[in-house]
């Protein structure tokens, strides 16, 4: 009886210890450091809420509900408003398991910006101009590279679609973000091996029809699991630009 009384006293006493001072690995000799920052966010993953207004994704972003936890750094309504819903050093939980690249654990990697959009619509052009905005500055803050900019449905090709086929890829490639075809770039040459080229992207191609419908979303516009020759060329020019860095 005794015990159950004392243990959450005592895990509130370490809980209020934690909150005061950093966690401490009790294998080492604490001899602390001045000389660090907190980690900063490699990549941006761009999101739609699936959901019918802001004031819904406010309150789905922000509490437990029947879908488990989410969250995401920042919100962006259909008029342009830009919602801030967690710190840009903190690990917000809006990726879920998948992959980009070398990168396995994507919300310890990124930032997260979700979309006032039901996946049936257009984006406004003051959202758009919004997230402009953001990336701007979020890149320029944080020294993120303006080319790290993917959509859940890059990293995580088996289990998303958003933002969707109608997210504008080539608007935020020509205001410099993200990546996109040079158009007069030629056809890829025989012998080109298109899932090769998109695991150079960052795609995850263990399931190559999942990340080929990704591919097709972004550079393409449909979700097409097969590839025409046109794919290849944006594969090729693709992967040829990033050898040419
Ligand atoms: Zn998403």
């Amino acid at each position: 009886m005794a015990r159950s009384l004392l243990l959450p006293l005592a895990i509130a006493t370490l809980l209020t210890a934690c909150a005061q001072a950093p966690v401490r690995n009790p294998l080492a000799q604490w001899v602390p450091s001045p000389n660090h920052n907190a980690r900063r966010a490699t990549l941006i993953v761009v999101h739609y809420t699936e959901q019918e207004s802001v004031a819904q994704s406010l309150l789905t972003l922000r509490t437990a509900n029947s879908g488990g936890r989410v969250s995401s750094h920042y919100l962006i309504g259909d008029d342009g408003a830009l919602y801030q819903l967690v710190a840009d050093e903190a690990r917000a939980w809006h990726a879920g398991s998948g992959r980009w690249g070398t990168i396995s654990d994507v919300n310890s990697a990124s930032i997260g910006i979700e979309l006032d959009n039901n996946g049936r619509e257009p984006f406004s052009a003051a959202q758009i101009d919004t997230l402009l905005r953001l990336l701007d500055d979020l890149c320029t803050r944080l020294g993120i590279p303006r080319t790290h900019v993917i959509g859940h449905s890059d990293m995580a090709p088996t289990r998303k679609i958003d933002p969707g086929p109608l997210f504008p890829w080539k608007q935020l490639f020509d205001a410099g973000f993200g990546t996109w075809p040079d158009d007069k770039a030629g056809p890829a040459p025989p012998g080109f091996d298109p899932l090769q080229a998109m695991r150079e992207l960052g795609y995850a191609t263990d399931e190559p029809a999942a990340a080929t419908r990704a591919f097709r979303m972004r550079y393409r516009g449909d979700a097409s699991a097969a590839l025409d020759d046109q794919d290849l060329r944006i594969l090729h020019a693709l992967t040829q630009g990033r050898a040419a860095h």
